[in-house]
């Protein structure tokens, strides 16, 4: 698989870039430790008798208060803002570097103790204090503010210029510190970086830092007034928890902890401004039967599940959201379509690992789409479409898809053949043929499935697969539908008139069933065309009877009251609980043509085939093999004790005009050997 051909770019920092982090790490944290030594030889002895009560107070203060640091919502990493930022700025500007150095210093490593922090990152944010506190001790001294440690200096209105100053170099420094390592991590610029959360560090080390001049005066007036600080700081605490709350509520989903659509937007939007971004969209398969079998509880467990393995599978860098109900996204900045392909394939084969939920063993499938920026849109809606349109591809192929604009069914020329299709069932383009159905036993002819065939102008001939899926998604089912009912209604009255008595099946979609007009269509038509209702049989496929089931069953059971049959079309290719199948109003079963037509060389097949049967059997209902195309299969499918079959065997779906004589011959044979169907026509 192409998953080895190049080595996946998203699991480490690797080569170049890695020897630059290390580097950088490795300066900053020296020159901090450096610059901490040469402003501490010696200094701080010959500066401790200026040290007064207050200072001891603030540094009292300041280790209880470091011990909680304040955590915020959007806080690009889970430390919190070191509170102490504004008492080690009261301390620059009343005493000196070095003091605040020391200060600051024992803050970092307290803080690193209690987080249980890696010892170099401790370390590093000594070294990086360090830097910030220096520049802006400087900048200070060179605006005019020169502070003693020998004597506290009082603050005046000259200080506030230098103090702004200071603080706008200390924010400048450490930001630009910080951001360094982060974006040699993600391979991203600076900026990148640092512009996502400029407004909430303004917000938060910005306020801090405009505290650090008011200790500076409480300190002034006595360490008494130095405690008073602290109501206003636990209200900061408490004001800034509840944003936290409030912002993680709207940006969060609750049941898993991952980022929601909201925040996915916002930080698309972001990665494509800077450039080169891959989105993939994972929605999970059959997740609503195991939630309507297994309960909600066990539905919400795999949900969870799914987010810490699909988090799990990523670096810190990505984003994974959860966009609401069985969907989630993945943000990969940086990647292109074949990273995000590899990507997206570790991600499926994570999910499958069997996990035990409810009692059960399950494995996980995903459909998953990938649209890439700027390949398939620069614009955040467009891009999540693009995604979602492969994601129904992949759903089809059972694979990871990349958007592919050629087979994108929203693409001009889907729109322009559903444009036409509203004018074809206007303009006689639409017909529908007929599929016989025959009893296994005896041969009898007893019906004929109804399907739709488009004759048009240009493409010639199309089957219902290439535009059904489409009217389904533009509401032009429904007029679809009744078209169909009503042609193989007034057929089937010519039939009759003609003395055949034939059962009527109609393939109905999904959307029919959900949007409450069949019924009464159903009703209109048999009552035009004169039909008893138990001539009538529709057919539903079984996997549509999960996308809506309360209004479909409702549909069903009114149909059923009717007397009008029904039908489980495509049966074994949805995962209908045995629970299900007892509770629906459907009397019979139409074993999928792919088991069908494999069943003499797959014995697996054939024990599906053959379980099918038993199953309907045992409930009472009747089975319908499709696809039979040979008369060894047929003969095998009567012995294993089958209804009935359809198939080329026994003819494909022909015009009525054409079905005509075929049918006279097969309903009045010539010839006096009713079972001896083997001379049926191909
Ligand atoms: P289906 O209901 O499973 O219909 C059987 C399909 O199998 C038909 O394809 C038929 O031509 C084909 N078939 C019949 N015998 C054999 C055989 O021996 N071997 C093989 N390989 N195939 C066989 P068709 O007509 O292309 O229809 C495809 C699907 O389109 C249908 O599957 C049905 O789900 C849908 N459909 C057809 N007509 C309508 C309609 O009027 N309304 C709606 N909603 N769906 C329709
Ligand atoms: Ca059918
Ligand atoms: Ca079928």
């Amino acid at each position: 698989m192409a998953t080895e051909t190049r080595p996946d770019p998203r699991n480490v920092v690797s080569g170049p870039r890695q020897v630059l982090l290390r580097s950088y790490v490795g300066i900053v944290t020296a020159g901090g430790l450096g610059l901490i030594a040469v402003v501490l030889y010696g200094a701080t002895l010959r500066n401790l008798p200026g040290v007064d009560a207050a200072f001891f107070a603030v540094v009292g203060l300041l280790m209880l208060g470091q011990l909680r640091p304040l955590f915020t919502a959007g806080a690009p990493d889970a430390n919190g803002v070191m509170v102490s930022i504004a008492f080690v700025f009261a301390i620059l500007l009343r005493y000196d570097l070095s003091l605040a150095l020391v200060v600051q210093t024992l803050a970092v490593v307290i803080s690193g103790v209690s987080k249980r922090r890696v010892l170099w990152r401790t370390v590093f944010n000594i070294g990086q204090y360090a830097l910030s506190w220096a520049a802006a001790w400087w900048v200070m001294g060179w605006v005019g503010h020169r502070a003693e440690a020998s004597v506290p200096v009082d603050l005046t209105g000259h200080t506030l210029l230098p103090a702004l100053a200071a603080a706008c170099t200390f924010f400048f420094f450490n930001e630009l510190l910080v951001a360094v390592p982060v974006a040699l991590t993600a391979g991203t610029g600076v900026w990148a970086v640092l512009r996502p959360n400029i407004v909430y560090e303004l917000l938060t080390t910005g306020a801090l830092l405009t505290l650090g001049p008011l200790v500076a005066l409480s300190m002034e007036a006595g360490p008494g007034f130095v405690p008073l600080l602290v109501p206003a700081l636990i209200a900061a605490y408490a004001v800034g928890s509840v944003a936290l709350q409030r912002e993680n509520q709207s940006m969060l989903d609750p049941l898993t902890g991952l980022p929601n659509r909201k925040r996915l937007g916002e930080r698309l939007t972001e990665a494509v401004r800077e450039g080169q971004v891959a989105l993939v969209l994972l929605d999970l398969d059959r997740f609503k039967e195991v939630n309507d079998t297994l309960g909600h509880y066990v539905g919400d467990q795999l949900l969870m599940l799914v987010g810490e393995r699909l988090a799990g599978s990523l670096r810190p860098s990505d984003t994974v959201a959860r966009l609401g109900g069985d969907e989630f996204a993945l943000l990969l900045p940086g990647a292109d379509a074949e990273v995000a392909w590899q990507v997206t394939e570790r991600v499926r084969l994570a999910l499958v690992e069997p996990i035990v939920l409810g009692g059960l063993l399950v494995g996980v499938t995903a459909s998953t789409g990938i649209a890439v920026s700027p390949e398939h849109g620069t614009d955040v809606d467009v891009l999540l479409q693009h995604a979602d349109v492969a994601m129904y591809l992949s759903k089809e192929s059972g694979d990871a898809e990349v958007y592919d604009a050629a087979r994108d069914r929203n693409s001009p020329a889907r729109l322009a053949l559903l444009g036409e299709l509203r004018r074809a069932l206007e303009t006689d383009e639409l017909e529908l043929h007929f599929q016989p159905k025959a009893e296994l036993a005896t041969g009898r002819v007893v019906g004929v499935e109804a399907l739709l065939r488009w004759r048009h102008p240009e493409h010639g001939l199309l089957t219902p697969d290439a535009f059904i899926p489409l009217a389904e998604r533009s509401g032009l089912i429904a007029t679809l539908t009744a078209w169909v009912l009503d042609s193989a209604l007034a057929q089937l009255a010519r039939w009759r008139s003609q003395g055949w008595d034939l059962e009527l099946a109609v393939n109905v979609s999904v959307k029919d069933l959900c949007s409450g007009q069949l019924v009464d269509r159903v009703t209109q038509g048999l009552r035009t065309h004169g039909i008893p209702p138990s001539s009538l049989q529709l057919e539903v496929t079984e996997g549509s009877l999960f996308v809506d089931s309360v209004r479909a069953r409702s549909t069903l059971r009114q149909l059923e009251a009717l007397g009008v049959a029904l039908s489980l079309d495509d049966f074994g290719t949805g995962w209908s609980s045995l629970v299900q199948l007892r509770q629906l109003p459907v009397s019979e079963l139409k074993v999928d043509r792919s088991f069908v037509s494999r069943m003499d060389e797959d014995p697996r097949d054939l024990a599906i085939v053959s379980s099918v049967i038993h199953l309907a059997r045992g409930l009472g209902m009747r089975v319908v093999a499709e696809g039979v195309e040979d008369l060894a299969t047929w003969r095998r499918l009567a012995a294993l004790g089958c209804h009935s079959a359809q198939g080329y065997w026994l003819s494909p779906a022909l015009p009525a005009a054409e079905l005509d004589p075929w049918l006279a011959e097969q309903l009045f044979p010539s010839y006096d050997e009713v079972s001896d169907i083997d001379g049926a026509q191909v």
